[in-house]
Formats: structure tokens, sequence, C-alpha cells
């Protein structure tokens, strides 16, 4: 694997926003949607390192489950 010398990306792999790092097929990945961001920068929908991914599912779940509860449901 030879990616450390591919500065515009490997378009047959993954590269995490995060990090701006390829995400080996091996490694932990998470597609991330960003609702707001949808129409901003097309990070909607790319797979980030999990690890990268983290914070933002955190703040992403409280979020949710913040609606959630103001909207009654459950
Ligand atoms: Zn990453």
């Amino acid at each position: 694997m030879a990616f450390d010398c591919v500065p515009g990306g490997d378009p047959r792999g993954q590269w995490c926003p995060k990090c701006a790092r390829p995400i080996a097929e091996s490694e932990p990945k998470t597609i991330m949607h960003f609702r707001e961001d949808a129409d901003d920068g097309g990070l909607s929908g790319k797979a980030w390192h999990a690890e990268c991914a983290r914070p933002y599912w955190e703040t992403i779940t409280r979020a949710l489950d913040i609606l959630r509860r103001a909207t009654g449901g459950s």
C-alpha cells in the first residue's frame, strides 16, 4: 500500500476528511451524515475513521436524543 505520496487522494480509496489520511479496508470506519452540510462542502456521506468520527457521533447522538425527547418519542 503506497498511499504516502499521493497528495490528491486515491480515487479507488476513501480518505478521512478529519485527518486527511486514507482509510484502509481493514480500519474501522464510519459513514458520516451531516444534514446541515448537505449542500456545503460535500462532507455528508463520506467515510471517516471510526476514531476520527467518534467526537462528532457523540455530538450528533446527543442532538438526536434531545430532539427525540422534545418530540415526545420515548
Ligand atoms: Zn481519520
